[in-house]
């Protein structure tokens, strides 16, 4: 059974205006398995939370520990972290002119694995998985989301998921910018990759409509660099209602 314990993490940025601190004790533990939503305010530090577990240099860990099955993650390169199972959908994918999706695909595949994969039954999961998302065929040969619309960005970030099979996921407002139909899609690709692969999810979101489709087993609500509350299913309704105003005067931030 693998675990991701997130424990009391603060991150901060440099900016022009001197030392930004963004995430101010974090604590959040997913076992394999389980679905956890982070959903909370613009500018909360919810993709810092992202970029830090991925290991962006940008955001300098002044404290606490990500631990994978004990492991210190924050120690690791992020090519470690790929290879040790973990796995960042951006908020906004970047695009990788002069590779093309294919040759990408099986080059992250052979990285993390340690060897090639298998020629014959390869090329059939990558034609699988792109049906599944409704992608069409000629994706294969363009460049990694070069000239992506949002949408198609988005679900190619989970076919990587669904290709590279890791052991936790990280999935930064993947819902946002989709319309019903891709979000539907998006959502049963997820849902597909918890289902063969039992991976545990971080599923940061503004807003409650994904959940409908991906069902949550707990959410946090994250405002201000912590979390401020956590709770099942029933918390994402009743901010469906609510907002996050009440959160933000406690806070004192709105
Ligand atoms: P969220 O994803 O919840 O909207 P972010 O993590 O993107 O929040 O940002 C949290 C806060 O930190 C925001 O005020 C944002 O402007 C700031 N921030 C994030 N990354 C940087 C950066 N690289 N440089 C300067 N400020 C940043
Ligand atoms: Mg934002
Ligand atoms: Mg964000």
């Amino acid at each position: 059974m693998s675990v991701l314990e997130i424990k009391d993490l603060r991150v901060s940025v440099e900016t022009d205006q001197g030392t930004k601190h963004i995430l101010k004790g974090v604590d959040l533990t997913i076992n394999e398995g389980e679905i956890h939503a982070v959903m909370g305010p613009n500018g909360s530090g919810k993709s810092t939370l992202a970029y830090t577990i991925a290991g962006h240099p940008k955001y300098h860990v002044e404290g606490g520990s990500i631990l994978l099955d004990g492991e210190e993650v924050l120690a690791m390169s992020v090519d470690q972290r790929a290879r040790a199972g973990l796995f960042l959908a951006m908020q906004y994918p970047v695009e990788i002119p002069g590779v093309t999706n294919t040759n990408f695909l099986r080059t992250a595949k052979t990285a993390i694995d340690g060897e090639a994969p298998a020629i014959r039954t390869w090329g059939k999961d990558v034609k699988a998985a792109m049906e599944g998302l409704r992608m069409d065929p000629s994706f294969a040969a363009r460049n990694v989301n070069e000239g992506f619309s949002g949408g198609e960005k988005k679900r190619n970030e989970i076919l990587q998921l669904e290709l590279l099979r890791p052991r936790f996921a990280v999935l930064d407002e993947t819902d946002s910018g989709l319309d019903v139909d891709a979000l539907k899609i998006v959502s049963e690709g997820v849902n597909r990759a918890k289902a063969n692969t039992g991976l545990g999810i971080l599923l940061i979101t503004h807003y409650t409509r994904i959940l409908r489709y991906i069902q949550p087993d707990f959410v946090h609500v994250f405002v201000d660099g912590r979390v401020a509350e956590q709770g099942g299913r029933e918390l994402a309704d009743r901010l469906e209602d609510e907002g996050y105003d009440r959160y933000l005067t406690e806070a004192n931030v709105g």
